[in-house]
């Protein structure tokens, strides 16, 4: 539902201020283009709102922005009508869920937590203490270690406090499908909200008490982890130990891999080729892209948040696309569009790319091999390949988008460059000729400025970070 007009609203929209007029444009621009049936009435709107947005020769600014002040408000409530039906089935029937408090399943995670990892790294086993010197460098043992009874206990206090409405662990169906569950405050008032897919039939043992651990890192009165970078294409290995430190997806990490049972991990001899750039130097630009993307999504879920109760602030929406800042609804609707794209983003770069470097002109390690033989030392020039001269190929299907990076581009810059580049146009790619309300270019600008606008706490270790992989690719 797109919120109607307020009479501040159209004052604002009558003399052409803060973006209430493009914000309405935004909304209406995408509701229109994810429109399923468009019968009758979707053609008449769709041709009213061209008029609505048309200049016809010879009107004054002010006449437009009057004209439209006074159009609107009977146009979105005539929208909102036909986008109901939709609304509607969209809307889940309440599920039933199981009791939290006392859950067994909850109770046997907590001890395996205990068990496999905890009480490992307590006692110094070479197994537990290898899994955390990989994960935290040189603050594994001082810093890191200790970390992991607190969160334990934190687990265990929020557990015993829930009630079932409001305190300890809750089922949240609202929760983004991506998230497995969030923790929310932190010491004694912290909470974790579970989605509906925190089940025992619907998530293994291992994902359930790794994500435990990850959201109860979050609620530490201590110095709480954020999301610098989650587990995809093994980003969260990039951090220097410093942000490792402060990474939900690193104590994560500790318990997948004393739990075991969850394919694709490194070992430590992968992880440190991987530091090093070593071998197919793309990885870390997609390790880069990955948690760039995480953490900007994260923050416009959060700026829902502070939308939502009234405390954004205009430093706070630095960065982004044009906002109406004072308008609550408005606001958090126009932020809510922002953090979908930015959510088909996410899965776009974190689980459905693959990213592979070009033929290396003149011959090499990342060319198919030539027929040699004795008589013929392969003099013969190979025809041009695409990817010899387009900087990026792209090739999509239902489970993955290839981009083929060509050999001359992925050498040209250090990762956060190349990643920079791949990103606008992945982002071109997924949203060209759309009408989403956002345009590609500023959904991968929001994300490519996040060291500068997160939350000020963030912002230096963020820049640090970038700034650690900036070193030039090395291409074997
Ligand atoms: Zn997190």
């Amino acid at each position: 539902m797109i919120p109607v007009p307020t009479p501040a609203l159209l004052k604002q929209i009558a003399a052409n201020e803060n973006n209430v007029y493009a914000s309405y444009r935004r909304l209406i621009d995408a509701a229109l283009a994810k429109q399923a049936t468009r019968g009758d009435s979707y053609q008449r709107l769709v041709v009213q709102w061209s008029k609505l947005n048309l200049i016809p020769p010879g009107e004054a600014k002010e006449g437009t922005a009057r004209r439209r002040a006074a159009e609107l408000p009977q146009f979105v409530t005539d929208l909102n009508q036909l986008l109901a039906p939709a609304a509607t089935q969209a809307q889940q029937p309440a599920e039933d869920f199981p009791p939290v408090a006392g859950s067994p399943w909850i109770i046997r995670l907590l001890k395996l937590v205990e068990e496999k990892v905890v009480r490992p790294i307590e006692t110094g086993s070479p197994r537990a203490m290898a899994s955390v010197r990989t994960c935290f460098g040189d603050e594994a043992a001082a810093a890191a270690a200790p970390r992991f009874r607190e969160i334990l206990q934190q687990l265990q206090a929020i557990h015993t406090r829930s009630d079932g409405k409001s305190k300890g662990m809750l089922y949240n169906p609202e929760l983004p499908r991506s998230m497995g569950a969030l923790g929310r405050g932190s010491g004694a008032a912290a909470r974790i909200d579970l989605s509906s897919e925190f089940r025992p039939h619907l998530m293994s043992d291992v994902k359930a008490a790794s994500t435990l651990v990850h959201e109860g890192s979050h609620t530490l009165a201590v110095e709480p982890t954020v999301d610098f970078a989650y587990r995809d294409a093994h980003a969260h290995y990039l951090l220097p130990p410093k942000l490792a430190l402060l990474n939900a997806g690193n104590y994560e990490q500790v318990v997948i891999d004393l739990i075991g049972g969850m394919p694709g991990q490194l070992n430590a001899g992968e992880v440190q080729a991987l530091r090093d750039g070593a071998g197919d130097s793309l990885a870390q630009v997609h390790a880069l892209m990955c948690s760039r993307v995480v953490r900007a999504w994260v923050r416009v879920y959060d700026l829902i948040g502070l939308a939502a109760n009234g405390r954004i602030t205009p430093q706070e929406l630095r960065g982004l696309p044009p906002m109406p800042s004072d308008s609550e609804p408005l606001l958090t609707a126009v932020l809510r569009e922002l953090f979908a794209q930015l959510e088909t983003l996410m899965s776009a770069v974190n689980t459905y790319l693959v990213l592979r470097l070009g033929a290396q002109p003149g011959g090499g390690l990342n060319r198919a091999p030539e027929q040699r033989t004795k008589d013929d030392p392969g003099a013969h020039p190979q025809p041009a390949t695409p990817d010899d001269t387009q900087p990026l190929t792209f090739e999509s299907t239902p489970t993955a988008t290839t981009i083929t990076v060509s050999f001359g581009w992925a050498s040209q810059g250090a990762p956060d460059a190349v990643a920079r580049n791949i990103l606008f146009e992945l982002t071109d790619h997924i949203w060209e000729g759309k009408q989403a309300a956002f345009s590609g270019s500023e959904v991968a600008h929001v994300v490519q400025s996040i060291q500068l606008t997160d939350r000020p706490a963030l912002r230096m270790m963020l820049e640090d970070y970038y700034a650690s992989l900036s070193r030039k690719t090395k291409i074997d």
